[in-house]
This record gives C-alpha cells, sequence and structure tokens, in this order.
C-alpha cells in the first residue's frame, strides 16, 4: 500500500505540491490525471524517492521513503517521463545495468523474463537508438519491471507514441495490472478510461477529485424536462435544485435517475411530458471543469 501523506514541495518559491494525500491499495491501477504543470512527475519522483518532499512523507507498506534505496529499487518499478534511455546501448546491456543497479542475482533468467513480456525479444541485440519509439517504450517498461516489482510508477508512458503504439502499451499496462499496483500518469483522458479503475486528477499542485472511474464518468446528474403547460418551479421543489431554461422546460439537478416520480407527478397533475431526458458530464468534461478549463 503506499500512502502520500501532506506532500509539499517547493521549486525555490514556487510551491509546485500544496500538501497532497492520497492512498492506492495494493492491487489497484490508479490513473493519475492532470495538465501540464500540474505536478504528477514531482510526485511521481517523490514516491520512487528520486526526489525529497520539502513537507510530508511517503510510506510504503508501511515504511517511509528516504532516499532511493535499495530495497526501494526491488520495490517500486519507475517509468520516468521522457524515458531517458542510454541511446549507444544494446537492449540487452542496458537491462543487464538496471539489473545490476537493483541488485538482482538471477539476471539472466529475468532479462529474458521481462523480454518475452514486452515482446522485444527480436531487438535484444540492436542498439537502442536505432528502435521505434513504441519499442524504445517497451525497453522502458521490460526496465521497470525487472525484478518483478509490487509497485509499477509509469510517467506518461504513451506520450509520442502512434495510435496502434498507444493500443499495444495500454494492453500491456493492463496485463501488468492484473498483479501489480499501478500508478500511471497520464493527460489524456481515454488513457484513464481504457486503464484505470480509479482517478486522482491534480490540478495546480493540489488533488481535486479522487474516485473511482465510474463514479467520475456520471458526475453532475441533470434531468431534462419539457411539458405542455407554464409552470412555477416550486412544482418541482420536492426533486431538489431546479432551474428554468424557459416557461416550460427545466433542470433538475439530480444524480438518482427520477424519470419515474417526475412522470408519475406530471400525470396526476394532467400535465403532458414533451421531453424527459437524464444527463451526466462526462469524463472530460469533469475533467475540464475541475481543472479549470473553459468548458
Ligand atoms: P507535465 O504534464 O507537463 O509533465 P506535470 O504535471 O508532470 O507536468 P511537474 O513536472 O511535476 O508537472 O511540474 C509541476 C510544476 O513545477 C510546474 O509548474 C513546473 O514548471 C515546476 N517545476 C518542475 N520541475 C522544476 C524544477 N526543477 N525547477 C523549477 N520548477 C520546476
Amino acid at each position: 500500500m503506499i500512502e502520500v501523506k501532506e506532500l509539499k514541495k517547493f521549486y525555490g518559491n514556487f510551491e509546485a505540491l500544496k500538501g497532497i494525500n492520497f492512498s492506492v491499495e495494493k492491487g489497484e491501477i490508479v490513473g493519475f490525471l492532470g495538465p501540464n504543470g500540474a505536478g504528477k512527475t514531482t510526485t511521481m519522483q517523490i514516491i520512487t524517492g528520486f526526489m525529497s518532499p520539502s513537507y510530508g512523507e511517503i510510506i510504503i507498506d508501511g515504511e517511509k521513503v528516504d532516499g532511493f534505496k535499495t530495497d526501494l529499487k526491488k520495490k517500486i518499478g519507475y517509468l520516468p517521463e521522457n524515458n531517458p534511455i542510454y541511446n549507444d546501448l544494446s537492449v540487452y546491456d542496458y537491462l543487464s545495468f538496471f539489473a545490476d543497479l537493483k541488485g538482482l542475482d538471477n539476471k539472466k533468467r529475468e532479462i529474458k523474463r521481462v523480454a518475452e513480456l514486452t515482446k522485444i525479444e527480436d531487438v535484444i541485440e540492436k542498439k537502442i537508438d536505432t528502435l521505434s519509439k513504441g519499442y524504445k517504450q517497451r525497453v522502458g517498461l521490460a526496465q521497470a519491471i525487472l525484478g518483478n516489482p509490487e509497485i509499477l510508477i509509469l510517467d506518461e508512458p504513451t506520450t509520442g507514441l502512434d495510435p496502434n503504439q498507444i493500443i499495444e502499451i495500454r494492453n500491456l499496462i493492463k496485463e501488468l495490472g492484473k498483479e501489480k499496483t499501478v500508478i500511471l500518469s497520464t493527460h489524456i483522458m481515454q488513457e484513464v478510461e481504457q486503464t484505470c479503475e480509479r482517478v486522482l486528477i491534480i490540478n495546480k499542485g493540489q488533488i481535486v477529485a479522487d474516485d473511482k472511474l465510474e463514479n467520475l464518468k456520471e458526475r453532475n446528474g441533470r434531468i431534462i424536462l419539457e411539458v405542455d403547460k407554464e409552470l412555477p418551479v416550486e412544482f418541482f421543489k420536492n426533486f431538489g435544485e431546479v432551474e428554468k431554461l424557459s416557461e416550460t422546460k427545466f433542470i433538475i439537478k439530480s444524480n438518482e435517475d427520477i424519470r419515474k416520480e417526475i412522470s408519475k407527478l406530471c400525470y396526476e397533475n394532467g400535465i403532458l411530458i414533451y421531453e424527459l431526458k437524464i444527463e451526466f458530464d462526462d469524463l472530460e468534461t469533469t475533467f475540464r471543469k475541475l481543472t479549470s478549463v473553459e468548458v
């Protein structure tokens, strides 16, 4: 389990993280969503021990993260943003270098295992700078899963890939996520929709949403109603907040589907319904509203 407590980070006078809190349970795939500059990379670097926080702490399985210790390296696989791959190394040598860094003793077997999983066996002897972006990203993922860590921290894993490569990498992450705890940062909504069960949205260094994907997909529910008679808003007062769009058209705010109750009320009062539907904000609209982009 990962616990992030009151995390703050200052770059000079600039407060990039403003006291963030969240926790991730074992086995969850969490999407870490936020616009550019929101603080995703900073948070991930602190979780992985690459950077120290200015304030607050990270606790992994009950143990405080304090620098990039070997046992932490074994527990966490990290794919950094713009995956800084050493281009003049062969894929094998690159993985071998990281296997040593992580202190793995069954190196050959482990490289074979991750190469199979990420389907890079065909390019294992090639130099990294000769590979396509998609393959480079696979190599980055292979590095992250060396040693079979329980936790994967993936910073924008599909950035710069073409649509086919994106699908391949997403499927791979989903597959890996069956057994692991995954935090995946992105600013692409579809990525989260297709890969994650839970979503954290960060904006300007603050967590502005922490919820299951299905709940975030159905926010700000509203009933749209048009009838054949002029009615005062008070007519619908039992149903909650009502907005009048015209004399005969209304928006009733509700996350519950109360269309049956509304129909019954109208029927009992001899009112004919022209339109009755329920709508929710989609994830994209919710994201835009929470990160204060004009909708
Ligand atoms: P992106 O999606 O663009 O990668 P992000 O959500 O990962 O963004 P961070 O890279 O964590 O955001 O940056 C958060 C804020 O901190 C940004 O305003 C960024 O300009 C600033 N920042 C990041 N690193 C440094 C640094 N080394 N020195 C000064 N400011 C920094």
